[in-house]
């Protein structure tokens, strides 16, 4: 029995759940290490709040919208790898934020 048309209501933006690709131990000894200016390799993440106004918020009124962001645990900075595109504010990539 096969009931075509049935069940196919697909998400039109596709899957947006991002996944920890699992990793085998031979990939982990081939990748490469993502490491801050200072050479630390270990992150923890923290939030940023950015204030949302009412015209560029999606829902249309202002918000207070969480943004994680990574430190580096040795020096206490955003590295410049984790904001490739510039848009943290430069004084949590140059001074201590922890
Ligand atoms: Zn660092």
């Amino acid at each position: 029995m096969n009931n075509l048309g049935n069940g196919q209501k697909k998400n039109p933006l596709g899957a947006q759940a991002i996944q920890a690709p699992q990793l085998t131990a031979e990939m982990i000894k081939n990748a490469a290490n993502i490491t801050c200016e200072c050479g630390g390799m270990v992150f923890s993440e923290k939030l940023l709040f950015k204030k949302m106004s009412a015209l560029i918020s999606t829902s249309g009124r202002e918000e207070i919208a969480p943004m994680p962001i990574m430190v580096c645990d040795k020096c206490g900075k955003v590295p410049q790898v984790f904001d490739p595109q510039n848009v943290l504010p430069s004084e949590i990539k140059t001074t201590k934020v922890l």
